[in-house]
């Protein structure tokens, strides 16, 4: 499979077609600059749900084991909560990637991912 064939096999079009009509969908309409936007986890909050993954046209997340690093920096509710989904959460290794379309924030059923402007 080639890169787009993969990232279409990860793609829900039903889920990014009801996000995209959120009224609160943030960004700029996946018009910006690759660049110009970056997306954070709050790794207390994310399940690993993988939602963001399946919106995401651009593929910039990947869900994955929580680093020790990171597990170690939760409270300990939240490591607590992370054991009990595997310690799964989502992280941003294609971030350059992003145009803020903002999809992932309004997939996102934790409420876990925000989308801010770099510099601001
Ligand atoms: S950030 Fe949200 S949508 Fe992405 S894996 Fe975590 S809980 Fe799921
Ligand atoms: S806002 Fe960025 S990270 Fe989120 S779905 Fe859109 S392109 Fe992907």
């Amino acid at each position: 499979m080639n890169d787009d064939a993969m990232l279409r096999a990860k793609l829900d079009r039903a889920k990014a077609r009801k996000a995209a009509k959120h009224p609160r969908r943030p960004g700029e309409n996946c018009r910006a600059a690759p660049g110009t936007w970056v997306v954070r986890v709050d790794r207390a909050r994310c399940e690993g749900k993988n939602d963001c993954v399946e919106v995401c046209p651009y593929d910039v997340f990947e869900v994955r084991r929580m680093d020790d690093q990171d597990f170690a920096a939760l409270g300990f509710l939240a490591r607590l909560k992370s054991r009990a989904h595997g310690r799964l959460t989502a992280y941003t290794p294609r971030v350059d990637q992003c145009h803020a379309c903002g999809l992932c924030v309004v997939a996102c059923p934790e409420k876990a991912i925000v989308l801010e402007r770099v510099g601001g």
